[in-house]
Protein backbone atom coordinates (compact mmCIF):
# COMPACT_ATOMS: atom_id res chain seq x y z
CA UNK A 1 0.00 0.00 0.00
CA UNK A 2 2.65 2.34 1.09
CA UNK A 3 4.15 3.75 -1.52
CA UNK A 4 6.25 6.81 0.13
CA UNK A 5 8.51 6.97 2.36
CA UNK A 6 7.02 7.25 6.03
CA UNK A 7 8.38 10.66 6.77
CA UNK A 8 8.42 12.23 10.50
CA UNK A 9 7.11 15.83 10.90
CA UNK A 10 10.46 17.38 10.65
CA UNK A 11 11.35 15.52 7.26
CA UNK A 12 8.31 16.34 6.22
CA UNK A 13 8.20 20.21 7.24
CA UNK A 14 12.35 20.51 6.45
CA UNK A 15 11.72 18.85 2.40
CA UNK A 16 8.70 21.67 1.76
CA UNK A 17 11.33 24.21 3.08
CA UNK A 18 14.09 22.84 0.49
CA UNK A 19 12.64 21.88 -2.13
CA UNK A 20 9.13 23.91 -2.37
CA UNK A 21 8.76 27.35 -3.58
CA UNK A 22 8.13 29.31 -0.12
CA UNK A 23 5.07 30.87 -0.93
CA UNK A 24 3.13 29.83 2.26
CA UNK A 25 3.88 30.13 5.91
CA UNK A 26 2.09 27.08 7.22
CA UNK A 27 1.20 26.00 10.72
CA UNK A 28 4.04 23.30 11.77
CA UNK A 29 1.75 20.44 11.83
CA UNK A 30 2.20 17.73 8.95
CA UNK A 31 -1.32 15.77 8.08
CA UNK A 32 -1.11 12.48 6.63
CA UNK A 33 -4.73 11.29 6.96
CA UNK A 34 -8.58 13.12 6.74
CA UNK A 35 -11.94 11.69 7.65
CA UNK A 36 -15.12 13.83 8.36
CA UNK A 37 -14.33 16.35 10.55
CA UNK A 38 -10.64 14.93 11.89
CA UNK A 39 -7.61 15.30 10.22
CA UNK A 40 -4.45 13.03 11.60
CA UNK A 41 -0.83 13.94 11.88
CA UNK A 42 2.08 11.78 10.68
CA UNK A 43 2.42 10.53 14.46
CA UNK A 44 -1.40 9.57 14.60
CA UNK A 45 -2.47 12.58 17.07
CA UNK A 46 -6.22 13.85 15.64
CA UNK A 47 -7.18 17.04 15.37
CA UNK A 48 -10.40 19.15 14.62
CA UNK A 49 -10.47 20.62 11.39
CA UNK A 50 -11.28 24.18 11.82
CA UNK A 51 -10.06 25.41 8.58
CA UNK A 52 -11.38 23.00 6.34
CA UNK A 53 -8.82 24.06 3.31
CA UNK A 54 -10.43 27.01 3.26
CA UNK A 55 -13.82 26.19 2.73
CA UNK A 56 -13.36 23.40 0.44
CA UNK A 57 -14.04 20.73 2.83
CA UNK A 58 -17.35 21.83 3.41
CA UNK A 59 -18.44 18.07 2.69
CA UNK A 60 -15.60 16.79 5.25
CA UNK A 61 -12.85 14.77 4.49
CA UNK A 62 -12.36 11.89 2.00
CA UNK A 63 -16.31 11.74 2.09
CA UNK A 64 -16.90 7.97 1.03
CA UNK A 65 -19.16 9.42 -1.82
CA UNK A 66 -17.26 11.88 -3.71
CA UNK A 67 -14.08 9.87 -3.38
CA UNK A 68 -16.55 6.55 -4.91
CA UNK A 69 -17.54 9.00 -7.55
CA UNK A 70 -13.72 9.97 -8.23
CA UNK A 71 -12.67 6.23 -8.03
CA UNK A 72 -15.27 5.18 -10.57
CA UNK A 73 -15.03 7.67 -12.91
CA UNK A 74 -11.05 7.57 -12.63
CA UNK A 75 -11.09 4.18 -13.99
CA UNK A 76 -13.40 4.99 -17.01
CA UNK A 77 -12.32 8.18 -18.24
CA UNK A 78 -10.40 11.28 -17.07
CA UNK A 79 -9.76 13.73 -19.90
CA UNK A 80 -10.78 14.50 -23.01
CA UNK A 81 -10.08 17.81 -23.39
CA UNK A 82 -12.42 19.66 -25.03
CA UNK A 83 -11.54 18.79 -28.62
CA UNK A 84 -14.23 16.04 -28.24
CA UNK A 85 -17.21 16.01 -26.27
CA UNK A 86 -17.57 13.85 -23.12
CA UNK A 87 -20.51 11.60 -21.75
CA UNK A 88 -20.21 13.58 -17.90
CA UNK A 89 -19.82 17.17 -18.93
CA UNK A 90 -23.41 17.41 -19.94
CA UNK A 91 -24.91 16.01 -17.04
CA UNK A 92 -22.98 17.61 -14.85
CA UNK A 93 -23.75 21.43 -16.47
CA UNK A 94 -27.15 20.81 -16.34
CA UNK A 95 -27.37 18.87 -12.67
CA UNK A 96 -25.23 22.11 -11.50
CA UNK A 97 -27.35 24.76 -13.58
CA UNK A 98 -30.60 23.49 -12.26
CA UNK A 99 -29.57 23.34 -8.79
CA UNK A 100 -28.08 26.88 -8.38
CA UNK A 101 -30.46 27.81 -11.07
CA UNK A 102 -28.59 29.41 -14.28
CA UNK A 103 -28.55 28.86 -17.69
CA UNK A 104 -25.91 28.19 -18.36
CA UNK A 105 -21.86 27.20 -16.88
CA UNK A 106 -18.36 27.61 -17.63
CA UNK A 107 -16.18 24.94 -16.38
CA UNK A 108 -12.83 25.70 -15.15
CA UNK A 109 -10.36 24.35 -12.12
CA UNK A 110 -9.01 26.72 -9.70
CA UNK A 111 -11.09 29.34 -8.46
CA UNK A 112 -9.13 32.29 -9.40
CA UNK A 113 -9.41 30.20 -13.42
CA UNK A 114 -13.22 31.12 -12.60
CA UNK A 115 -12.52 34.79 -11.31
CA UNK A 116 -10.58 35.11 -14.72
CA UNK A 117 -13.54 33.37 -16.75
CA UNK A 118 -16.21 35.72 -15.04
CA UNK A 119 -14.05 39.01 -15.70
CA UNK A 120 -13.59 37.98 -19.41
CA UNK A 121 -17.49 37.31 -20.04
CA UNK A 122 -18.59 40.43 -17.77
CA UNK A 123 -16.09 42.48 -20.42
CA UNK A 124 -16.92 41.19 -23.38
CA UNK A 125 -20.78 41.63 -22.56
CA UNK A 126 -20.18 44.91 -21.76
CA UNK A 127 -18.39 45.84 -25.15
CA UNK A 128 -20.93 43.59 -27.28
CA UNK A 129 -24.13 43.92 -25.45
CA UNK A 130 -24.26 47.15 -23.18
CA UNK A 131 -21.98 49.16 -25.29
CA UNK A 132 -19.19 49.77 -23.53
CA UNK A 133 -16.44 52.25 -25.76
CA UNK A 134 -13.96 50.05 -27.45
CA UNK A 135 -11.45 48.78 -24.60
CA UNK A 136 -12.36 51.50 -22.04
CA UNK A 137 -14.32 48.57 -19.57
CA UNK A 138 -14.47 48.95 -15.95
CA UNK A 139 -14.90 46.63 -13.71
CA UNK A 140 -15.65 47.59 -9.75
CA UNK A 141 -13.88 45.72 -7.05
CA UNK A 142 -13.88 46.09 -3.10
CA UNK A 143 -10.61 46.78 -0.82
CA UNK A 144 -9.30 43.90 0.89
CA UNK A 145 -10.97 42.08 -1.50
CA UNK A 146 -9.45 38.37 -1.99
CA UNK A 147 -10.60 36.48 -5.64
CA UNK A 148 -7.03 34.54 -6.29
CA UNK A 149 -3.10 34.72 -7.11
CA UNK A 150 -3.50 35.92 -11.05
CA UNK A 151 -1.57 38.60 -12.54
CA UNK A 152 -4.79 40.13 -13.05
CA UNK A 153 -6.96 39.71 -10.36
CA UNK A 154 -3.55 40.76 -8.23
CA UNK A 155 -3.42 44.27 -9.86
CA UNK A 156 -6.64 45.06 -7.95
CA UNK A 157 -5.69 43.77 -4.65
CA UNK A 158 -5.07 45.91 -1.75
CA UNK A 159 -3.01 43.57 0.11
CA UNK A 160 0.76 44.34 -0.68
CA UNK A 161 1.99 40.98 -0.50
CA UNK A 162 -0.32 39.76 -2.85
CA UNK A 163 0.68 42.57 -5.57
CA UNK A 164 4.05 44.15 -4.69
CA UNK A 165 6.91 43.41 -7.56
CA UNK A 166 4.08 41.61 -9.46
CA UNK A 167 3.44 44.87 -12.14
CA UNK A 168 2.83 46.71 -14.40
CA UNK A 169 -0.90 45.92 -13.08
CA UNK A 170 -3.89 45.44 -15.45
CA UNK A 171 -6.31 48.13 -16.04
CA UNK A 172 -9.92 48.15 -16.13
CA UNK A 173 -10.72 48.41 -12.63
CA UNK A 174 -11.82 50.85 -9.66
CA UNK A 175 -11.33 49.95 -5.95
CA UNK A 176 -13.98 50.96 -3.43
CA UNK A 177 -14.57 50.34 -0.13
CA UNK A 178 -16.44 47.30 0.75
CA UNK A 179 -19.82 47.43 2.44
CA UNK A 180 -19.71 51.60 1.14
CA UNK A 181 -22.74 51.63 -1.11
CA UNK A 182 -22.21 55.11 -1.93
CA UNK A 183 -19.20 54.92 -2.99
CA UNK A 184 -20.72 52.16 -5.02
CA UNK A 185 -23.41 54.69 -6.47
CA UNK A 186 -20.17 57.18 -7.15
CA UNK A 187 -18.68 54.75 -9.37
CA UNK A 188 -21.43 53.66 -11.06
CA UNK A 189 -22.45 57.38 -12.03
CA UNK A 190 -18.86 58.36 -12.54
CA UNK A 191 -18.25 55.78 -15.18
CA UNK A 192 -20.27 54.76 -18.14
CA UNK A 193 -17.99 52.43 -19.19
CA UNK A 194 -18.85 50.08 -15.88
CA UNK A 195 -19.77 46.50 -17.30
CA UNK A 196 -19.13 44.77 -13.93
CA UNK A 197 -19.83 44.71 -9.96
CA UNK A 198 -17.41 42.09 -8.49
CA UNK A 199 -18.13 41.29 -4.49
CA UNK A 200 -17.77 38.64 -1.77
CA UNK A 201 -20.56 38.10 -0.27
CA UNK A 202 -18.68 38.24 2.93
CA UNK A 203 -15.41 39.03 2.54
CA UNK A 204 -13.10 35.71 3.59
CA UNK A 205 -9.34 35.88 3.54
CA UNK A 206 -9.84 39.63 4.86
CA UNK A 207 -11.32 38.40 7.76
CA UNK A 208 -14.69 36.96 7.65
CA UNK A 209 -15.97 40.69 7.13
CA UNK A 210 -19.60 40.22 6.88
CA UNK A 211 -21.11 43.11 5.44
CA UNK A 212 -24.50 44.96 6.79
CA UNK A 213 -27.78 43.43 6.57
CA UNK A 214 -28.71 44.78 3.13
CA UNK A 215 -25.97 45.69 1.59
CA UNK A 216 -25.69 42.87 -1.04
CA UNK A 217 -29.73 43.55 -2.36
CA UNK A 218 -28.80 47.22 -2.48
CA UNK A 219 -25.83 46.79 -4.10
CA UNK A 220 -27.73 44.33 -6.91
CA UNK A 221 -30.53 47.08 -7.24
CA UNK A 222 -27.93 49.98 -7.81
CA UNK A 223 -25.95 47.46 -10.69
CA UNK A 224 -29.43 47.01 -11.82
CA UNK A 225 -30.33 50.37 -12.11
CA UNK A 226 -26.86 51.40 -13.56
CA UNK A 227 -26.98 48.39 -16.52
CA UNK A 228 -24.05 46.46 -14.58
CA UNK A 229 -23.45 43.05 -14.03
CA UNK A 230 -23.59 41.84 -10.45
CA UNK A 231 -20.79 39.13 -10.06
CA UNK A 232 -20.87 37.25 -6.46
CA UNK A 233 -17.36 35.37 -6.00
CA UNK A 234 -18.94 32.61 -3.64
CA UNK A 235 -15.69 30.39 -3.98
CA UNK A 236 -15.50 31.17 -0.11
CA UNK A 237 -19.10 31.51 1.17
CA UNK A 238 -20.75 29.13 -1.79
CA UNK A 239 -22.19 25.59 -0.99
CA UNK A 240 -23.63 25.27 2.06
CA UNK A 241 -20.51 27.44 4.26
CA UNK A 242 -22.96 30.32 5.84
CA UNK A 243 -26.34 28.25 6.68
CA UNK A 244 -27.62 28.64 3.35
CA UNK A 245 -26.90 27.11 -0.13
CA UNK A 246 -25.68 30.88 -1.33
CA UNK A 247 -24.79 33.58 0.91
CA UNK A 248 -26.42 35.92 -1.60
CA UNK A 249 -29.64 33.65 -0.67
CA UNK A 250 -29.48 35.98 2.77
CA UNK A 251 -30.98 38.79 1.16
CA UNK A 252 -32.69 37.18 -2.10
CA UNK A 253 -30.32 38.50 -4.37
CA UNK A 254 -29.81 36.67 -7.37
CA UNK A 255 -26.16 37.56 -9.36
CA UNK A 256 -25.49 38.04 -12.63
CA UNK A 257 -22.79 35.97 -12.79
CA UNK A 258 -22.40 33.31 -10.05
CA UNK A 259 -18.53 32.12 -9.55
CA UNK A 260 -18.13 29.15 -7.69
CA UNK A 261 -14.82 26.73 -6.20
CA UNK A 262 -13.50 24.99 -3.49
CA UNK A 263 -16.38 22.96 -2.16
CA UNK A 264 -17.69 22.45 -5.74
CA UNK A 265 -15.87 19.09 -5.53
CA UNK A 266 -15.66 18.71 -1.98
CA UNK A 267 -11.52 19.33 -1.65
CA UNK A 268 -11.25 15.86 -3.41
CA UNK A 269 -10.54 17.54 -7.00
CA UNK A 270 -9.60 21.22 -8.34
CA UNK A 271 -13.50 22.23 -10.08
CA UNK A 272 -14.38 25.73 -10.46
CA UNK A 273 -17.42 27.02 -12.41
CA UNK A 274 -18.58 30.65 -13.78
CA UNK A 275 -22.27 30.52 -14.00
CA UNK A 276 -24.68 32.94 -15.85
CA UNK A 277 -27.81 33.13 -17.85
CA UNK A 278 -28.42 32.94 -21.79
CA UNK A 279 -28.23 36.83 -22.01
CA UNK A 280 -24.82 37.06 -21.18
CA UNK A 281 -23.18 33.63 -21.44
CA UNK A 282 -24.36 33.72 -24.86
CA UNK A 283 -21.30 36.80 -25.70
CA UNK A 284 -18.99 33.46 -25.20
CA UNK A 285 -18.46 32.40 -28.72
CA UNK A 286 -15.47 29.00 -29.68
CA UNK A 287 -12.48 30.14 -29.06
CA UNK A 288 -12.97 32.95 -26.87
CA UNK A 289 -12.00 30.68 -23.48
CA UNK A 290 -10.98 27.44 -22.57
CA UNK A 291 -9.14 25.31 -20.60
CA UNK A 292 -7.30 21.78 -21.47
CA UNK A 293 -8.44 20.08 -17.98
CA UNK A 294 -11.90 22.67 -17.75
CA UNK A 295 -14.97 20.33 -18.42
CA UNK A 296 -12.95 16.85 -17.73
CA UNK A 297 -15.43 13.89 -16.93
CA UNK A 298 -13.11 13.29 -13.96
CA UNK A 299 -14.09 16.71 -12.39
CA UNK A 300 -17.52 16.53 -13.76
CA UNK A 301 -18.19 12.91 -11.74
CA UNK A 302 -16.98 14.70 -8.91
CA UNK A 303 -18.39 17.90 -8.76
CA UNK A 304 -21.74 15.73 -8.82
CA UNK A 305 -21.29 13.50 -6.06
CA UNK A 306 -20.47 16.97 -3.58
CA UNK A 307 -23.51 19.01 -4.57
CA UNK A 308 -25.52 15.73 -3.73
CA UNK A 309 -23.84 15.37 -0.54
CA UNK A 310 -24.13 18.75 0.57
CA UNK A 311 -28.19 18.46 -0.62
CA UNK A 312 -28.70 15.16 0.62
CA UNK A 313 -26.85 15.72 3.92
CA UNK A 314 -28.78 19.20 4.56
CA UNK A 315 -25.39 20.51 5.12
CA UNK A 316 -26.33 24.16 4.84
CA UNK A 317 -29.12 23.44 7.69
CA UNK A 318 -26.71 22.25 9.70
CA UNK A 319 -23.92 25.21 9.02
CA UNK A 320 -27.09 27.52 10.17
CA UNK A 321 -27.85 25.85 13.18
CA UNK A 322 -23.81 25.01 14.27
CA UNK A 323 -22.79 28.31 13.49
CA UNK A 324 -26.00 30.17 15.58
CA UNK A 325 -24.54 28.23 18.64
CA UNK A 326 -20.62 28.83 17.95
CA UNK A 327 -21.48 32.42 17.95
CA UNK A 328 -23.87 32.15 20.95
CA UNK A 329 -21.07 30.74 22.85
CA UNK A 330 -18.29 32.34 21.96
CA UNK A 331 -20.50 35.13 22.76
CA UNK A 332 -20.81 33.97 26.44
CA UNK A 333 -16.97 34.10 26.73
CA UNK A 334 -15.85 37.43 25.26
CA UNK A 335 -18.52 38.84 27.79
CA UNK A 336 -15.54 38.43 30.19
CA UNK A 337 -12.79 38.07 27.86
CA UNK A 338 -9.45 40.51 27.68
CA UNK A 339 -8.40 38.92 24.71
CA UNK A 340 -10.54 38.22 22.57
CA UNK A 341 -12.76 41.45 21.45
CA UNK A 342 -15.33 39.93 19.16
CA UNK A 343 -16.60 37.11 16.93
CA UNK A 344 -18.45 37.65 14.00
CA UNK A 345 -19.77 35.35 11.02
CA UNK A 346 -22.65 33.60 9.33
CA UNK A 347 -23.45 29.60 9.37
CA UNK A 348 -20.28 28.08 9.79
CA UNK A 349 -17.79 30.82 8.14
CA UNK A 350 -16.69 32.84 11.66
CA UNK A 351 -13.83 34.74 12.97
CA UNK A 352 -12.46 36.06 16.15
CA UNK A 353 -10.70 38.69 16.68
CA UNK A 354 -8.04 39.40 18.87
CA UNK A 355 -7.57 42.19 21.02
CA UNK A 356 -3.68 42.95 19.98
CA UNK A 357 -2.43 44.65 17.55
CA UNK A 358 -2.32 43.12 13.67
CA UNK A 359 1.80 42.57 13.36
CA UNK A 360 1.22 40.59 16.97
CA UNK A 361 1.74 37.02 16.87
CA UNK A 362 -0.75 36.56 19.76
CA UNK A 363 -2.99 35.25 17.01
CA UNK A 364 -0.26 32.68 15.78
CA UNK A 365 0.35 31.43 19.24
CA UNK A 366 -3.23 30.44 20.20
CA UNK A 367 -3.45 28.59 16.93
CA UNK A 368 -0.19 26.43 18.19
CA UNK A 369 -1.72 26.32 21.65
CA UNK A 370 -4.86 25.19 19.63
CA UNK A 371 -2.64 22.88 17.66
CA UNK A 372 -1.45 20.93 21.17
CA UNK A 373 -5.31 20.73 22.42
CA UNK A 374 -6.26 18.86 18.84
CA UNK A 375 -7.67 21.84 17.01
CA UNK A 376 -6.22 23.19 13.76
CA UNK A 377 -7.04 27.09 12.75
CA UNK A 378 -5.02 29.36 10.97
CA UNK A 379 -4.87 33.66 11.50
CA UNK A 380 -5.55 35.43 9.00
CA UNK A 381 -4.30 39.38 8.59
CA UNK A 382 -2.39 38.60 12.01
CA UNK A 383 -4.84 39.00 15.09
CA UNK A 384 -7.96 37.39 13.22
CA UNK A 385 -8.79 33.50 13.19
CA UNK A 386 -11.43 32.03 11.37
CA UNK A 387 -13.09 29.30 12.47
CA UNK A 388 -14.50 27.10 9.47
CA UNK A 389 -14.72 23.67 10.92
CA UNK A 390 -16.66 20.58 7.54
CA UNK A 391 -20.48 21.18 7.54
CA UNK A 392 -20.71 17.50 8.88
CA UNK A 393 -19.47 18.55 12.01
CA UNK A 394 -22.29 17.42 15.08
CA UNK A 395 -23.42 19.24 17.85
CA UNK A 396 -21.58 16.87 20.11
CA UNK A 397 -18.37 17.62 18.29
CA UNK A 398 -19.03 21.21 18.01
CA UNK A 399 -19.35 22.04 22.09
CA UNK A 400 -16.17 19.62 22.12
CA UNK A 401 -14.30 22.06 20.07
CA UNK A 402 -16.03 25.40 21.69
CA UNK A 403 -14.54 23.74 25.12
CA UNK A 404 -11.24 23.46 23.40
CA UNK A 405 -11.25 26.55 22.21
CA UNK A 406 -12.50 28.55 25.33
CA UNK A 407 -9.67 26.34 27.55
CA UNK A 408 -7.06 27.42 25.28
CA UNK A 409 -7.71 30.99 25.02
CA UNK A 410 -8.00 31.37 29.10
CA UNK A 411 -4.44 30.32 28.38
CA UNK A 412 -3.77 33.99 27.13
CA UNK A 413 -6.06 36.06 29.53
CA UNK A 414 -3.30 38.14 30.99
C1 LIG B 1 -9.94 30.80 -2.43
C2 LIG B 1 -10.62 31.91 -3.11
C3 LIG B 1 -10.33 32.23 -4.45
C4 LIG B 1 -9.23 31.55 -5.23
O1 LIG B 1 -9.41 30.19 -5.38
P1 LIG B 1 -8.14 29.31 -5.81
O2 LIG B 1 -8.73 27.94 -6.02
O3 LIG B 1 -7.17 29.35 -4.66
O4 LIG B 1 -7.59 29.89 -7.03
C5 LIG B 1 -11.06 33.25 -5.04
N1 LIG B 1 -12.01 33.91 -4.37
C6 LIG B 1 -12.32 33.62 -3.08
C7 LIG B 1 -13.41 34.38 -2.41
C8 LIG B 1 -11.62 32.63 -2.40
O5 LIG B 1 -11.91 32.37 -1.13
Amino acid sequence: MAVLEQLTSQQAIELEKKYGSNTYHPLPVVLSRGEGVFVWDVDGKKYYDFLSAYSAVNQGHCHPKIVKALIEQSQTLTLTSRAFHNNVLGLYEKFACEYFGFDKLLPMNSGAEAVEAALKICRKWGYEVKGVEENKGKIIVCNKNFHGRTTTIVSFSSDSSAYKNFGPYSNGFININYNDLNALEEALKNNANVSGFLVEPIQGEAGVYVPDEGYLAKAKKLCEEYNVLFIADEIQTGIGRTGKLLAVDFENVKPDILILGKALSGGVYPVSAALANNNIMGVMTPGTHGSTFGGNPLGASVAIAALKVIRDEKLADNAAVLGQLFRNELNKYIETSTIVKLVRGKGLLNAIVINDSEDSDTAWNICLALRDNGLLAKPTHGNIIRFAPPLVMNEEQLLDCISIIIKTIKQFEK
